[in-house]
């Protein structure tokens, strides 16, 4: 299975992802995570990333074609979730040439329907772990111990993009360069439609009914 995840910062790609993942085999590839640890480790990308992050704007299109062009060589027969990529037209008209080259083609792109103000919500309260990435909501789905991953003991904290004034320059980059992408995938017929506005379980529970 080869798919992709739309939608706005905050609509649960991340959270959705790893309970596709429990369900089917496949290589769950976030953009976002692959440059955090980019920037963590400082390496070239991660330094030029990092300017574009920390301000809630897009990291240029050519050095992510490039990042996910090296990624998916790395697996290239196995089934994939693509989890914030492609996030441009341009993006995703790259993912098409990468996907002839490899002889390959995507079986769905999902969009995750989420409103602006569920989006500031969750993201006000979002919470991930530093070491495993395993994500949280203060009110919604808590540590049990203040601070403490539940999944692997490291530290819990609050993304630095996760600040209300980062959020709403996120939210209108996802309006401005990734919203023409429900247009691009509609015209190819790949577009899979799901309410992602309520809680977890509503959501996965759509996903399930929608075959993933
Ligand atoms: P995410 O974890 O998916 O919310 O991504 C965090 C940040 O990484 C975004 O706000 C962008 O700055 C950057 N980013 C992630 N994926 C992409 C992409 N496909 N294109 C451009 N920037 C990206």
């Amino acid at each position: 299975m080869k798919i992709i995840l739309i939608g706005p910062p905050g609509a649960g790609k991340g959270t959705q992802a790893a309970a596709v993942k429990s369900r089917f085999p496949v290589d769950h590839i976030s953009t976002g995570d692959i440059l955090r640890e980019n920037v963590r480790a400082g390496t070239p990308l991660g330094v030029e990333a990092k300017k574009f992050m920390d301000s809630g704007s897009l990291v240029p299109d050519a050095l992510i074609i490039e990042m996910m062009r090296e990624r998916l060589a790395e697996n290239p027969a196995g089934g994939f979730m693509l989890d914030g990529f492609p996030r441009t037209v341009a993006q995703a008209e790259a993912l098409d040439e990468l996907m002839k080259e490899m002889s390959m083609s995507l079986d769905a792109a999902i969009l995750l329907e989420t409103s602006d103000e569920t989006v500031v919500k969750r993201l006000g309260g979002r919470r991930v772990c530093s070491s495993c990435g395993a994500i949280f909501h203060i009110t919604e789905n808590p540590t049990s111990v203040d601070g403490v991953c539940d999944v692997c003991a490291g530290p819990v904290i609050r993304r630095g993009d996760d600040r209300e004034e980062v959020i709403r320059r996120r939210l209108s980059a996802y309006h401005k360069d990734t919203a023409p992408l429900v247009e691009y995938y509609e015209k190819s017929g790949l577009l899979r439609r799901v309410d992602a506005n309520g809680p977890f379980d509503a959501v996965k529970s759509h996903l399930e009914s929608a075959g993933f």
